[in-house]
């Protein structure tokens, strides 16, 4: 399937943003289903096979990062998340359950159809996993474990290849710290925040043109963060 004729489900409960949603979808080609509470969204991913879900957390039967937890034991549909929450603790638990990406409510209709498009483009990735890692002028050998910048070898420590290695394999996803923490120190490092600033801080050194105004290892405020290839 075609990302042109992809299907999405949207769950919002609230009708007006639900159609306004859907209408500026179907415009751009692609097939919707709906759903207004978690209950039917569940009926609808079995029932349509969604390729994408767009996801309101404030749903009228069920917490949607339950919601999430619950949908990731039998389902990978990336999941972008429309929060009204201002804290940003929901969007981390969100993230941490499971989701791929959030905007925050109000959005513009031209940034939301960016991330879809974004996550729609990711999916045939999700299905193979390459040995070699690719992104500017960089190259990532994952068996034999070495990063390279056109041809020149580049030396990285082993936590810092294992973050860049990670990072990269997960182009466009927002990554918790805790993620991260968990990911690539183990699950007793996750409250440490601060091992990741300095190794991420590390990271920008070596393969950033300018750490100060990094553009492959973006800073997700108060969240994590974003690789751009
Ligand atoms: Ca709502």
């Amino acid at each position: 399937m075609s990302a042109e004729t992809a299907m999405i489900l949207l769950v919002e409960d609230e009708r007006q943003i639900r159609e306004t949603i859907a209408l500026a979808l179907e415009c751009e080609g692609f097939a919707t289903c709906e759903a207004g509470n978690a209950a039917r969204a569940s009926e609808q991913v079995a029932q349509h096979k969604p390729a994408l879900i767009l996801l309101d957390l404030g749903l009228p039967d069920r917490d949607g990062v339950d919601f999430i937890r619950d949908l990731r034991a039998w389902s990978a549909t990336p999941i972008l998340i429309l929060s009204a929450r201002s804290a940003e603790d929901s969007k981390v638990d969100a993230l941490d359950a499971g989701a791929d990406d959030y905007l925050s409510k109000p959005f513009g209709m031209a940034e939301l159809l960016a991330r879809v498009r974004a996550l729609l483009r990711r999916r045939p990735d999700e299905q193979v996993s390459d040995a070699q890692l690719a992104f500017g002028d960089f190259l990532i050998d994952c068996v034999k474990r070495t990063v390279s910048r056109a041809g020149e070898p580049l030396h990285l420590t082993q936590i810092e290849y294992r973050l860049l290695a990670y990072l990269a394999a997960n182009p466009g996803r927002v990554l918790t710290h805790r993620h991260l923490l968990a990911r690539v120190w183990g699950g007793q490092a996750v409250e440490n925040h601060q091992y990741l600033r300095v190794y991420v801080g590390h990271l920008r050194q070596k393969i950033e043109a300018n750490p100060a105004q990094p553009r492959h290892i973006l800073t997700e405020i108060g969240v994590g963060y974003r690789f751009q290839p």
